[in-house]
């Protein structure tokens, strides 16, 4: 019962810093500029996330295999991305699954002057909402990871919230990996490791496709729902945490 109280608590904390509007401001404070990288543990639930970057390749296979196993994910995905694939990035919104923003041209922002970080940000909202009719906000995944906390607050003043992750599949790290390698890589997690854990994969990966069934087997034969980042920071509906008995007549 604690543990239930205790994840419904930490479900509402991610659900208000995962909503909570950006000051406009651009108030560097903590809460603002603070970002995800895990949901609330205590629910069985998992995110499976794919970025795709400019050069992704479509990915017919990987949505035929979320299709089959009845899951929905979070794709970060670039504007270069969906103006090359538009009908991959619609597809992704009529499977029901979620878009978030990946930048435009997939740079190391903090790199780049507070102008082109912003550019970079609004540019990739425009097109994904034009394209994909979704709005991509509050999600945002930095591009390869490299954010600090300039760049958060930019993010942050334009609505978004940087949702990083709790588990690398290692997929887009050199030397190439095998399917095998990535299933290993998640399967052999603890389910404590696993509860309410981001986890980071990537579209255009032919290994990644390749071991997804089995990734996605065995965390549903654990026990877990696989679901979007959105759901996994949502707080618990009612019904489900009361629980109440249905009263009988005899
Ligand atoms: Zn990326």
């Amino acid at each position: 019962m604690e543990g239930r109280r205790l994840a419904r608590a930490a479900g509402l904390l991610a659900f208000f810093l995962f909503n909570a509007p950006a000051n406009a401001q651009g108030d560097q404070s903590t809460r603002a500029t603070s970002e995800i990288e895990r949901g609330p543990r205590g629910r069985s639930r998992i995110a499976l996330t794919f970025d795709a970057g400019a050069d992704a390749t479509c990915f017919e296979d990987l949505m035929v295999d979320l299709k089959k196993a009845d899951v929905r994910s979070t794709f970060f995905v670039t504007g270069k991305w969906a103006e090359k694939n538009p009908a991959c990035a619609e597809a992704i919104i009529k499977q029901g699954h979620e878009i978030g923003n990946h930048t435009l041209n997939h740079l190391d922002l903090t790199t780049q002057p507070n102008l082109q970080v912003r550019l970079e940000i609004i540019e990739a909202d425009r097109i994904l909402r034009k394209i994909t009719g979704q709005n991509p906000r509050p999600r945002w995944r930095a591009p390869f990871g490299a954010r600090d906390e300039r760049v958060r607050a930019i993010a942050a003043e334009l609505g978004y919230r940087s949702i990083y992750w709790t588990i690398d599949s290692l997929d887009s790290v050199d030397p190439p990996k095998s399917p095998e390698f990535l299933i290993d890589r998640i399967v052999q997690k603890s389910d404590e490791q696993l509860d309410g854990a981001i986890i980071l994969m990537h579209v255009g990966v032919r290994s990644s496709t390749e071991a997804l069934p089995a990734i996605i087997t065995n965390l549903q034969s654990r026990g877990f729902t696989l679901v979007t980042v959105s759901k996994l920071l949502r707080p618990l509906a009612r019904s489900t945490r009361t629980r109440a008995k249905p009263w009988k007549v005899k």
